[in-house]
């Protein structure tokens, strides 16, 4: 495609600074110059629905989020090592929302540091190594997250004390996904045994967003759980994704599971786009690690990025937007349901909440279809809709939009969608 002259312009120059490594979406990469709610405005003054972005997660650039930041940022600003009221207001409001044990966090700056703090409590507590993924897991950037994120890897495979098991499903599992899944998390557990590595933990991605979105039946996570005690490790809620009501049941993912896991780490869309994460932890592990290690994070839980997400708490409380996550989410399943019985590309439809897949399969064979979706997804553009793809082939649709989604947002959508398919 012929690329503007503003757009080829601002790749010429991104190309120049950031090499070749750096990820960018679309054929037409998108220029934008703000955001506002549901949606993205571009260079030319175009609207996008934002069905894509889980970040501002209270909508894009929230008015509540902004004047706490826009008053914080002209306050105070400093480092995490003095006494100052936000960042406590922040960690008792947000611990309320975890059950017991749960009653100590840490703030870093991104789902990346969560998970790598997350990683030496593990294998600081249980004095193990291993680590036991999905196959298509993201957890991160760092080193060490980057060993437990097999869909890094582009050549070559995480390390020995990796060990990945198919996500929860019935194409793997068949009708007792909780019990399939548990074995094989315990095969995955004997394996490494046997190659003289101790298992440290079972870290998930509670709504499993890189493999594919996998969120049902609730409560399939518990069996694996119990399994993981069992054999001395730990489980690590990876809360980036499903966090902050995106599965329209509760704050967290794990508790659709109906599991209290021992580590919980977030990030993405805690501060609405500020940069803010956090480790919610057990105070026995905490002491545990205390001993052999203080944590400091220069930025982590900073004033304004504490004022950003007290904010979103309050906004989520405010304006019930787990309810609406449910209630929309709900709408938008059934919807893709609906286009799923018509449309022979539109396959399986999976998700919680606000966080939804949708296969895309051959007409012919029934197989995955990255081709088609990738054309879905360009043709959706077309009509001013942002959505992504995610699975181990780039052929579910990702769709987790802003949680103030709205059902005639929904509807505009699978219209659109309706059109791309037939097309
Ligand atoms: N965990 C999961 C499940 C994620 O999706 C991501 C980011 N996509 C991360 C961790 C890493 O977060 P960050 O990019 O903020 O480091």
């Amino acid at each position: 495609a012929q690329l503007s002259r503003d757009v080829a312009e601002l790749v010429t120059r991104r190309q120049r600074s950031f090499g070749q490594a750096s990820v960018l979406f679309y054929e037409e990469p998108l220029h934008v110059v703000a955001g506002i709610g549901t949606e993205l405005i571009t260079i030319d003054g175009t609207p996008y629905l934002d069905l894509y972005n889980n970040v501002p997660s209270v909508g894009h650039c929230h008015p509540r989020v902004v004047s706490a930041v826009r008053a914080q940022v002209g306050r105070l600003n400093i480092h995490s090592r003095y006494l100052f009221d936000v960042v406590h207001d922040y960690a008792e409001q947000l611990l309320a929302t975890f059950p017991a044990p749960l009653t100590n966090v840490l703030f870093t700056c991104t789902g990346s540091e969560s998970n790598d703090l997350a990683l030496r409590l593990a294998r600081l507590v249980t004095g193990g190594l291993g680590v036991v993924v999905t196959k298509t897991a993201y957890h991160g950037n760092t080193t060490a997250v980057t060993e437990v994120s097999p869909s890094s890897y582009k050549k070559g495979a995480p390390p020995a004390h990796v060990r990945t098991v198919p996500p929860p499903h019935r194409a793997y599992y068949g009708d007792d996904i909780a019990g399939g899944f548990a074995r094989a998390v315990g095969a995955a557990i004997t394996a490494m045994a046997n190659d003289g590595i101790r298992f440290a933990a079972l870290l998930v991605d509670s709504i499993f967003s890189s493999d594919g979105v996998f969120a049902d039946p609730p409560g399939f996570l518990a069996e694996a759980a119990a399994l993981v005690r069992a054999k001395g490790g730990l489980l690590i809620a990876d809360e980036v994704q499903p966090g902050f009501g995106r599965t329209g049941a509760g704050h967290w993912g794990f508790a659709r599971h109906g599991v209290v896991p021992d580590i919980v780490t977030m990030g993405k869309p805690m501060g609405n786009g500020m940069p803010i994460g956090g480790v919610v932890t057990r105070p026995d592990l905490l002491a545990d690690f205390a001993e052999s290690f203080g944590y400091f994070n220069t930025f982590g839980g900073n004033p304004v990025a504490s004022a950003a997400a007290l904010a979103v708490l309050n906004v989520i409380k405010d304006e019930d937007l787990i309810g609406n996550a449910n209630r929309v989410g709900n709408h938008m399943m059934a919807s893709l349901r609906d286009l799923s019985a018509r449309h022979p590309a539109i396959g399986e439809v999976r998700g919680a909440g606000l966080y939804v897949g949708v296969d895309i399969v051959n007409r012919g064979t029934g197989r995955p279809d990255p081709a088609e979706t990738t054309r879905l997804i360009n043709r959706l553009r077309e009509r001013h809709i942002l959505i992504g793809a995610a699975g181990p082939f780039g052929a579910t649709l990702k769709i987790r939009p802003p949680l103030c989604l709205s059902v005639g947002e929904v509807d505009r959508f699978i219209d659109a969608l309706d059109d791309s398919a037939a097309a």
